[in-house]
């Protein structure tokens, strides 16, 4: 007998990590592989924030931080807000979780009944399907091509919002296609929100300093939906915070309190060292600190650099990202193409491939929602990046 939960047993492993995993398996075999399936920065915290920790220590702030996050926190979170984004919320409207991926789950969890549609267009998150699932949502895809810069139309939301429809989710920057939504853009989505009041909109902003060409974008900006926006943001790309597990959500009063009451249950605070640093992180304007610049500055390089290298990629098809730290192509190209037994079926059976013929580590784009691309993370050095597209073109020149 089955003694697992059927919750837990509908739900799918995070294939992200899951590739992670399997990096450090061959790895442990003494395999050279080189892993562009990660989801962080390869840098580490700045020191001013990691200072900021180290003091909250010897301070002994150790205790039981208040379940939405000590009052300073959510009040340089109002800050950082106002600075960056030119939005007013008050510290009762934030909610610190233990990262943005809670803070998402925190408001699903919270506003979705069994049954309700959760909007998502694809490609998406990897995460985002499966929390509708915990939640017992259902989740409705609207694709986006590579052609359209894997971006949805305001028509293409209209169609696809039904009387069960509760909250469309996205991501910008995206996660997996690094595409950003400009301005005129999210205004045209936002006209469609607010024809349907009883909609809520989650707009994941947590690649937001991750941005290359142009200023970052929300869809709270505008007033006329404000009372629909749940803001989600956090440290852990924009400040290479990824271990401190913290993250937040802007929201109208009635969810803040929601998930206030949720996390109560369930976790109490996020960690009370971690609260300190991100106090730092919030006070730090990213334009003026040189470590977050270089950062972005090197990501920028690396964008540029891997644009080069994967357009001399034969059949792959890829949109120019302008965030994040992904490419996400379309490689059909290589469909029914085979070396010996090997027949490449799909985008799964590609990455299998070049994971065992290159010993390089993509992420295959079933789990983000379009399963005829592959997500190469470039969240890694120059020189290793160099590397592992060398070995990947000389791996497919081997299929016929
Ligand atoms: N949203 C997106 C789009 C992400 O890519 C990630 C991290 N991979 C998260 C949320 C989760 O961020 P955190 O580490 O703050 O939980």
């Amino acid at each position: 007998m089955e003694l697992l939960a059927q919750r837990i047993l509908n739900l799918s492993e995070s294939e992200t990590l899951a590739m992670t995993r399997r990096c450090r398996e061959l790895a442990a075999e003494g395999i050279n592989v080189i892993n562009l399936s990660i989801g962080e920065p390869d840098f580490n915290t700045p020191e001013h924030i990691k200072e900021a920790a180290i003091k909250a220590i010897h301070e002994n702030r150790t205790h039981y931080p208040p379940v939405p996050g000590y009052l300073e926190l959510r009040k340089a979170i109002c800050y950082k807000l106002k600075r960056d984004n030119n939005l007013d919320y008050t510290p009762e409207q934030i909610v610190v979780s233990t990262g943005a991926k809670h803070s998402i789950a925190n408001a699903i969890i919270s506003l979705v009944n069994e049954g309700e549609e959760v909007i998502l267009p694809a490609p998406y998150w990897v995460s985002y399907k499966e929390m509708v699932k915990l939640a017992r949502g259902v989740a409705v895809f609207i694709p986006a091509r590579v052609e359209n810069d894997f971006k949805i139309t305001a028509e293409q939301l209209e169609a696809a919002i039904t009387l069960k429809t509760k909250v469309i989710l996205y991501s910008s920057p995206c996660n997996p296609t690094g595409s950003v939504y400009s301005r005129e853009e999210l205004q045209g989505l936002a006209e469609v929100i607010a024809r349907h009041p009883n909609i809520f909109v989650i707009s994941d902003e947590i690649y937001e300093l991750i941005n290359f060409d142009c200023h970052h974008e929300s869809i709270a900006q505008f007033d006329f939906i404000r009372d629909q926006v749940i803001l989600i943001n956090g440290v852990s790309k924009g400040f290479a915070m990824t271990g401190w597990r913290l993250g937040y959500m802007a929201a109208p009063l009635k969810v803040a309190k929601a998930c206030d009451k949720l996390q109560g249950q369930f976790t109490s605070a996020t960690c009370s060292i971690s609260q300190y640093a991100a106090i730092e992180a919030m006070m730090t304007d990213p334009d003026k600190s040189t470590e977050i610049r270089e950062m972005i500055f090197t990501f920028r390089k690396r964008r540029n650099k891997m644009l080069e290298m994967l357009q001399t990629v034969p059949g792959f098809i890829t949109n120019v990202p302008k965030g994040a730290f992904y490419y996400f192509p379309d490689v059909t190209y290589y469909y029914g193409k085979r070396k010996g037994d090997t027949v490449i079926s799909n985008a799964c059976d590609l990455a299998n491939y070049l994971l065992e013929s290159a010993n390089v580590a993509v992420v295959p784009g079933d789990a983000f929602g379009n399963p005829d691309c592959i997500r190469i993370s470039y969240a890694t050095s120059m020189e290793l990046l160099t590397v592992a597209v060398e070995r990947i073109k000389k791996a497919l020149a081997d299929l016929q």
